[in-house]
């Protein structure tokens, strides 16, 4: 055999044709698939799973992705790249567009500032109404 050819990461054999690279490894175009779907990922974007899986991005998403605490969606990054901001709060996570107010629903924004998260009593508030139920309290 020749000692110049690569192992396949995933079979252990040499490979002789086409390498995918990926994770550091080598492995033969058959063998690098998807966990989930057995499709081969080929150059396609892919994701990480536990060590060694290998998942296409949508499977990886549907196993990984974390879930709206809102709207029990997956928080599934878009293609374009828009709306894929996670928002995490109280140990949960948002959609951007769901990361509101618990008590007047206005859009809070995931930066410390005048318009984002003040949580009282583990309720998301913005900071009107954290002021209002607050002062409330006796
Ligand atoms: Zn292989
Ligand atoms: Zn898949
Ligand atoms: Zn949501
Ligand atoms: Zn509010």
């Amino acid at each position: 055999m020749d000692a110049s050819l690569e192992l396949c990461w995933a079979c252990g054999d040499a490979i002789t044709d086409h390498i995918i690279r990926a994770l550091e490894r080598a492995y033969h175009l058959s063998c690098f698939t998807c966990t989930t779907c057995k499709r081969q990922i080929g150059e396609q974007a892919f994701a990480q799973g536990e060590v060694g899986e290998v998942y296409c991005l949508q499977d990886y998403y549907r196993k990984y992705a974390p879930k709206c605490s809102a709207c029990n969606q997956l928080i599934i990054p878009q293609e374009d790249g828009t709306d894929s901001y996670t928002v995490e709060c109280l140990g949960r996570s948002y959609h951007e567009n769901c990361y509101r107010c618990q008590v007047c629903a206005i859009q809070l924004s995931p930066e410390p500032n005048e318009h984002g998260c003040y949580p009282l009593d583990g309720k998301m508030l913005c900071k009107p109404c954290h002021l209002n139920l607050a002062s409330g309290q006796h």
